[in-house]
């Protein structure tokens, strides 16, 4: 299980959310076969669609979160809902590439830092809301914050990690989104500012014991804070026959026919949890418009 908590300043202008993602990784390191670098990358985007998808607001909204950076992995996606369910995806699971100069799992360069992160908000309404930005580093965390700042005007601090162990299960993982709201004055933006500064990587502080609550009440030091909310979250897909079916129809009648004519059931894999789906002859030719 994942432990999200939420808390608030004493004058309500700044939220922190922080997670403890640990479970939630070494699932998507079970299903996807990740590399460690590949672990770190997708992990870090997995537990930002989680915090992200957490402050929706309608029971059945979703969010995505799409990494297209150019690099090894090739695109990474996160699916959270409203409760901050996940499921997540990556093109190409396993990735070897050097440690970066500071001895850390190079994410940027795995992921590559050329493209761009799509949010896309399914809020129920005819269209989804769809954000796009450049990529800033590849890291994720910084590409996270740049989102807000440049397309919801949201200041935002966002720190995400995840430390994998030599034999490529997850040690720790976690991270929170400290943002702040349109009143907010000097003097709260440079507490934070002198907090977070002052505050280790979220997994040293996770290995070090610190729990989800330590972390929020660091981050919000000195401003009284108080706990909003908290939740506990799990690895989630959500696929079933019917969806897989509707899938299947979107590939149009004459595809349709032809699948029907190839011996054998046809299958389908579900990308995000690996589930199989089995289709005979006459169930495909039963989709056909
Ligand atoms: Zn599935």
């Amino acid at each position: 299980m994942g432990i999200l908590k939420r808390a608030i300043a004493a004058d309500a202008s700044v939220v922190v959310s922080v997670l403890d993602a640990t479970d939630i990784v070494n699932e998507i390191e079970k299903i996807h076969k990740t590399s460690a670098v590949v672990t770190a990358g997708l992990g870090r985007l997995s537990i930002a669609a989680s915090l992200m998808g957490y402050m929706l607001k309608g029971e059945n909204d979703t969010i995505t979160l799409r990494v297209d950076g150019g690099g090894p992995t090739g695109a990474l996606i996160a699916v959270s809902n409203s409760k901050g369910n996940v499921k997540s995806y990556v093109s190409n699971p396993v990735v070897e590439i050097p440690l970066n100069k500071y001895g850390k799992l190079d994410v940027g360069t795995a992921v590559g830092k050329t493209g761009t992160l799509s949010v896309i908000k399914d809020l129920g309404l005819k269209e989804p809301y769809i954000g796009r930005i450049p990529l800033v580093s590849g890291e994720i965390a910084e590409d996270i914050a740049s989102y807000y700042a440049n397309s919801e005007q949201i200041p935002t601090v966002c720190g995400l990690g995840v430390l994998v162990n030599p034999d490529l299960s997850v040690n720790v993982a976690g991270g929170y989104l400290v943002q702040l709201l349109p009143f907010a004055g000097e003097e709260v933006i440079s507490t934070i500012e002198k907090n977070i500064d002052g505050l280790p990587s979220v997994t040293a502080m996770m290995s070090s014991g610190l729990s989800v609550e330590d972390i929020a009440m660091k981050l919000l030091s000195g401003l009284e804070p108080n706990i909003l909310d908290e939740s506990k979250l799990k690895y989630f897909c959500d696929c079933t026959e019917e969806r897989v079916k509707k899938a299947i129809m979107s590939v149009g009648n004459e595809e349709l026919k032809s699948m029907a004519e190839e011996p054998g059931d046809t299958k389908v894999l579900c990308h995000f949890c690996n589930k199989e789906y089995s289709f005979d002859k006459n169930q495909i030719l039963s989709l056909i418009k």
